[in-house]
């Protein structure tokens, strides 16, 4: 239900992820103010990435998630309600056949977005801002919102005429994320370790985590694995060409598929889970007139649940602003 009758105010988002999702809806949802999102990858979801290779897709990056604190939210009884989201019977992982990428693309079908438009400053305008991106477009908007990671979101600060509180600034600064090399396998044989129903979660060595997509109904073909290096091997090996990391993981990889297997593709995500968190709140915001806010997942616990209530949390500061 509309709550506001604004509709001159318009407002850019900046990301397409799990926590810019939630913020484009509440505000639409809730107000008559225009809001476009903006991403700079050519498609949608942010983290929440599908990749597709050869006869079969991978899950890239979010594998499986809780809703256990979020389950009251009608988008995700939406979710469960037309089979976008699943679990295994008896199991609070819950999974997107298909790929996690039609989340986003359903609870995003009827919102603007303009893919290919990487943010790189900002400039204030009176009562406003005017946003510049990578392509050369140049909009005008009222007021943002970015979910992009803290060290994007500061690059994009530092080249912007924002002037933020120096507190502020300081804690944003220590923010990191964990870096995550991913492999995508197709192997001969089925994987037989295994610590859960969804694939094997590893304490040590090289790799973190081996994902079965076809057992979540996102590969179509048997056998498909993501695998997700562990941070250490990550941070060490994050610059190394694609051909050497496959390299350095061949031994441990023959031990998890004895019968051989093929790397299809790989990824690498320089921010994948957040190693420290925002304390202070939920979502910040930075600048009032007009309205800059921050959103994302390290304000919560870098996860899918926390994503999706920094979002909420910045769209109702928005909303409740008074201007
Ligand atoms: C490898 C990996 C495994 C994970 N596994 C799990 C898991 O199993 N369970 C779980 O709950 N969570 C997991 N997570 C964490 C989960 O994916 C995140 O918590 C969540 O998706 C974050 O959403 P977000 O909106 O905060 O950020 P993001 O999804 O990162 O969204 C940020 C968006 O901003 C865009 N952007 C950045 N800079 C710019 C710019 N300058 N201009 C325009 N757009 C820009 C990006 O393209 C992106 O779309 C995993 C993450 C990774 C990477």
């Amino acid at each position: 239900m509309k709550t506001r009758d604004d509709s001159t105010r318009n407002v850019s988002i900046i990301g397409t992820g799990l926590s810019a999702i939630f913020a484009a809806r509440i505000i639409q949802e809730r107000s008559d103010r225009k809001v476009i999102l903006f991403d700079k990858a050519r498609g949608v979801g942010g983290r929440l990435a599908t990749r597709r290779s050869e006869n079969g897709k991978f899950d890239h990056g979010l594998q499986y998630f809780d809703i256990e604190s979020i389950s009251g939210i009608p988008e995700i009884q939406e979710l469960i309600e037309k089979e976008i989201i699943t679990s295994i019977s008896g199991s609070n992982r819950f999974f997107t056949p298909g790929g996690m990428t039609n989340i986003a693309k359903y609870l995003l079908q009827n919102h603007q977005i303009n893919k290919e438009h990487k943010l790189t400053s900002i400039s204030s305008r009176d009562k406003g801002f005017q946003i510049s991106f990578e392509n050369g477009k140049n909009y005008v908007c009222d007021d943002m919102i970015l979910s992009s990671p803290i060290p994007q979101t500061l690059e994009i600060l530092e080249n912007s005429q924002v002037v933020v509180n120096s507190d502020t600034l300081g804690s944003l600064k220590k923010l990191a994320y964990n870096m995550c090399l991913v492999v995508m396998v197709e192997a001969n044989n089925k994987l037989e370790k295994r610590n859960n129903e969804l694939g094997l979660k590893v304490a040590n060595g090289k790799i973190s985590w081996i994902g079965d997509n076809y057992v979540k109904n996102v590969s179509d073909t048997i056998n498909f694995y993501t695998i997700h290096c562990s941070p250490e091997f990550s941070l060490d090996n994050f610059d190394k060409s694609n051909d050497e990391i496959n390299e350095a993981l061949d031994i441990e990889l023959q031990a998890y598929f004895h019968g051989g297997y093929r790397i299809l593709s790989n990824h690498k995500w320089r921010y994948s889970i957040p190693k420290s968190f925002y304390q202070r709140d939920t979502s910040l915001v930075l600048q009032s007139d007009g309205f800059l806010g921050l959103c994302g997942d390290i304000f919560t616990n870098g996860r899918f649940d926390g994503a999706i209530q920094s979002g909420i949390s910045i769209a109702e500061k928005y909303l409740t602003y008074d201007f």
